[in-house]
């Protein structure tokens, strides 16, 4: 009999193969529909509401997203394995913000750690930190959080929200993984922001994650974001999934080479 978590519904807008900027790996990106952000740099608008949407693009009209079973998804995700495991990658939820659907959410990650499947997701951190800690961390290995900017007042300015309960969170998530004895997991993605009325670039991060070093020499990726510094940090870390896979075959779940 099917797996109850495999008919859990959600909607996205997109599934996006063949990643290398999500995440250590080749990763295909699942994107969640909605966000309660509104950043005024957004280089996914079609994200932010949780309806259903027509767009016209080209002069026609688009339906912009669409509600799938974790099943179906996998289905797709699991196309890709053999990517995944020859260049350590996995799967990465995006969006808009998987916090708004945390049952689904859940529930995929909970699908492809069963298939020995390394995750990760890129969220802002914004919802109730039981959220998080019950839905989420349970089946992540990587959390890439995207603090947009440590500063309040410009925080608001620049995303229509404050950032209180994201700092928060983003310290609670820190001290888990922390006490867990993972010093990497816990890891946020660094964005510097350009222009505005900021005038200048700035860089945000929050110890412990050593997101100093990591700030430097990172490309430009359009719409005045610098994205992706995390990742060197986090690339190194062999994924949870693939640790305990390893643990089973006593070698390398990837490729069962003998260890060592
Ligand atoms: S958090 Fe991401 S998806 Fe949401 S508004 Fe900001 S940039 Fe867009």
């Amino acid at each position: 009999m099917e797996k109850e978590y495999l008919q859990v519904r959600g909607r996205i807008f997109d599934i996006q193969k063949y990643s290398i900027h999500d995440g250590p790996g080749i990763r295909t990106i699942v994107f969640l529909k909605g966000c309660p952000l509104r950043c005024r740099w957004c280089c996914n608008p079609e994200s932010q509401e949780r309806e259903i949407q027509t767009m016209i693009t080209g002069g026609k009209p688009k339906t912009i997203g669409r509600d799938v079973t974790v099943g179906e998804v996998m289905d797709e995700v699991m196309q890709d394995r053999f990517y995944y495991r020859r260049s350590g990658g996995g799967l990465t939820l995006s969006g808009g913000e998987s916090l708004m659907q945390p049952d689904f959410a859940s529930a995929l990650m909970q699908a492809a750690h069963e298939r020995g499947i390394n995750t990760a997701m890129e969220s802002t951190g914004l919802a109730p930190f039981r959220v998080i800690a019950e839905k989420i961390l349970p089946h992540l290995d990587l959390y890439l959080m995207d603090i947009k900017h440590t500063d309040r007042e410009k925080h608001k300015f620049f995303t229509g929200v404050s950032n209180e309960l994201i700092l928060e969170n983003a310290k609670k998530n820190s001290r888990i993984r922390a006490e867990s004895g993972d010093s990497c997991s816990g890891g946020a993605r660094l964005q510097r922001h350009r222009g505005g009325d900021t005038g200048d670039s700035e860089i945000c991060g929050l110890p412990p994650w050593g997101g100093a070093a990591a700030s430097a020499a990172l490309p430009p990726a359009g719409n005045g974001q610098v994205r992706g510094a995390g990742q060197g940090l986090h690339a190194v870390q062999r994924p949870a999934a693939l640790q305990r896979a390893d643990a089973e075959t006593d070698g390398c779940g990837f490729c069962n080479r003998a260890a060592g």
